[in-house]
């Protein structure tokens, strides 16, 4: 846990969130400012800053989550499809310094914009 991480107080129950998955080395939960409806932040509970700090069997696992998670959410939106990604360091718009992997549900009507407009 890091002091002053709002995902390590998360992870900590300090900070309420809508628990999606929950296992002992991952977390997913709703986006608080969602892009879309069920917009959903897969997360390690160690902090880490940003990808290549996790441990490869802890990628593996957040990435294992998100893969497994793909289906559920998507069916949970009415989605057509979705964006998985993660922004990883300052410059690549990452806003939370505890890396974390969207998955921004996608609709046929939403223009099929490509990831670098709907992460701004
Ligand atoms: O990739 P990036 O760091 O920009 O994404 C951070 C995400 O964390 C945003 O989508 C923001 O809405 C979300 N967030 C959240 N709960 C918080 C703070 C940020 O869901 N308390």
């Amino acid at each position: 846990m890091s002091d002053d991480c709002i995902f390590c107080s998360i992870v900590a129950g300090e900070i309420p969130s809508r628990t999606v998955y929950e296992d002992d080395d991952v977390l997913a939960f709703l986006d608080a400012n969602p892009l879309a409806p069920g917009h959903t932040l897969v997360i390690p509970k160690a902090h880490h800053e940003h990808v290549q700090d996790m441990p490869n069997d802890l990628a593996a696992d957040v990435f294992a989550v998100m893969q497994r998670l793909v289906d559920p959410v998507e069916s949970a939106a009415g989605a057509d499809g979705s964006t998985v990604a993660f922004n990883n360091g300052e410059v690549a718009g990452q806003e939370v310094p505890h890396t974390h992997g969207h998955i921004v549900p996608r609709f046929d009507d939403d223009g099929s914009r490509p990831i670098h407009s709907i992460f701004g």
